[in-house]
């Protein structure tokens, strides 16, 4: 790379304003052993660029010199993995440090190790280096600082300092090159733009809408954990009209894309966004969120579309949502990979909600009782807010739920609509019913 070889710059702690009290002990353990073993050892990525914020890193990387067969060799609690590159994972009880050694520029004429598809994609790429040869590798130059944790230093090879201190989100090397060889970077540099509140650099941004299509070749399953990261959080709404503007959503989901370019009104819109905004809120109170029913948000406007387009071929509303849903959901799993776990209850929220539209009998009130009865009804909150639903019908269910039951079986009994209206007085009993 043709920035390389420049010299390193070396920042204490203090100047950065790091504490280094706001560091994993674990992880500062790690590099204290592996540098009295004669190693080079430094924290690294994420723990660095977050801890410089302010932030809570939500997991601590290792980087150093010592091999993999090493590191085992200086920790009984460590365990090998890696299918793509060989790391070290160090457990401490349920919390793991990874410890990663060097990696190199993938050499062009050694295909065992180092191998690049034909559209410029790295398919492996497990050649052990130097600590400058790991810095220029990574992705971002925020995320290529090293610390080292004994000399309270941060080493910068790449002018990640300068870069974090412009709030500047900058691929190393040509943008356009780096994309290629592996276009999870552009849905990377997406979710830092909006975790750290940085701007994406004007030569990394430029081929980022172009780039886009090449995500069709990344493995459905890789694409699935980079969803997660990006709508789980409190950025979601943020990352999602980004992915659109940078026509990543497209890559992701072109269902619901296509769906959203062809509505005629903001409602599929912005019953998507209502959802994030959900997901958002409940995670800035603690509370538990489940990918499933983001998901179910993000897939409804396709399953409706096609559930209606298709409805006179079914003899009921809920078998044409479950053939669409498998529609739907068979083209997108080829894309992401959403597992079993996830898409059994979204074909279930999808598929429960005509039951909200029979008021009536044991069938409603057993409704109540179905384990997915909650979140079924929180969907159609959503679908009611944004006119799907009549609101006097999702006012009817919230009420329900804060009845006893004698009274919710009144509210159930055929003829509680009949007499709306109406006064239920002694003169009202005494006529005989109009039916
Ligand atoms: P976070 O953990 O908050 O998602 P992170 O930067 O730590 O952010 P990880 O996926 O944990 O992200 O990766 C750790 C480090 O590995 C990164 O900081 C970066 O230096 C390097 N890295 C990760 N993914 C890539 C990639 N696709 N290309 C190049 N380098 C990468
Ligand atoms: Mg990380």
């Amino acid at each position: 790379m043709s920035h390389q070889h420049k010299q390193a710059k070396h920042y204490t702690l203090r100047e950065l304003g790091l504490s280094s009290d706001r560091l994993d002990r674990h992880a500062i353990q790690i590099t204290e052993r592996l540098v009295k073993a004669g190693f080079q050892a430094y924290l690294v990525g994420g723990c660095v660029r977050d801890s410089l914020l302010g932030m809570h890193p939500k997991d601590f990387d290792v980087s150093t010199n010592a091999e993999p067969e090493e590191i085992q060799a200086l920790f009984k609690n460590c365990r090998l993995i890696g299918r793509r590159f060989r790391l070290a994972h160090i457990h401490f009880g349920r919390h793991i440090i990874e410890v990663a050694t060097f990696r190199g520029p993938h050499l062009k004429h050694d295909s065992n190790k180092s191998h690049a598809h034909k559209d410029g994609r790295l398919l492996r790429d497990n050649v052990y280096g130097t600590l400058e040869e790991d810095a220029w590798r990574r992705d971002f130059t925020i995320n290529a600082l090293y610390l080292d944790a004994q000399k309270l230093t941060v080493i910068d090879y790449v002018g990640g300092i300068d870069d974090h201190q412009q709030r500047s989100i900058k691929l190393m090397g040509e943008p356009a090159t780096r994309f290629k060889e592996d276009p999870v970077r552009l849905l990377r540099a997406v979710r830092f733009k909006a975790k750290l509140n940085f701007q994406i650099e004007a030569d990394t941004e430029a081929p980022m809408r172009e780039m886009a299509p090449l995500l069709k070749d990344i493995p459905s399953a890789r694409l699935y954990d980079e969803v997660l990261k990006l709508f789980l959080n409190k950025q979601a709404n943020q990352i999602f009209s980004d992915l659109r503007h940078y026509g990543l959503f497209e890559a992701l989901f072109p269902q619901t894309e296509l769906c959203l370019q062809k509505a005629k009104t903001e409602q599929p819109l912005g019953l998507i966004q209502q959802a994030m905004q959900n997901t958002e809120s409940r995670l800035n109170n603690g509370q538990h969120i489940t990918p499933y029913f983001l998901l179910a948000t993000l897939l409804w406007e396709p399953v409706r579309r096609l559930t209606e387009k298709n409805r006179s071929s079914f003899s009921s509303e809920t078998q044409a949502i479950h053939a669409a849903a498998h529609e739907v959901i068979a083209h997108q799993v080829s894309r992401v990979a959403i597992p079993r776990r996830i898409t059994t209850p979204m074909r279930e929220v999808w598929a429960l909600q005509p039951r909200f539209h029979k008021q009536v009998g044991v069938r409603c009130l057993r409704f109540l009782e179905h384990p997915r009865f909650r979140a079924a009804y929180d969907f159609m909150l959503l679908r009611a807010q944004y006119g799907e639903v009549d609101q006097k019908l999702a006012d009817w269910w919230t009420h329900i739920q804060t009845l006893e039951s004698a009274e919710q079986k009144s509210m159930t009994r055929p003829n509680q609509f009949k007499n709306k209206g109406k006064p239920r007085n002694k003169t009202n009993k005494s006529t005989p019913p109009s039916s």
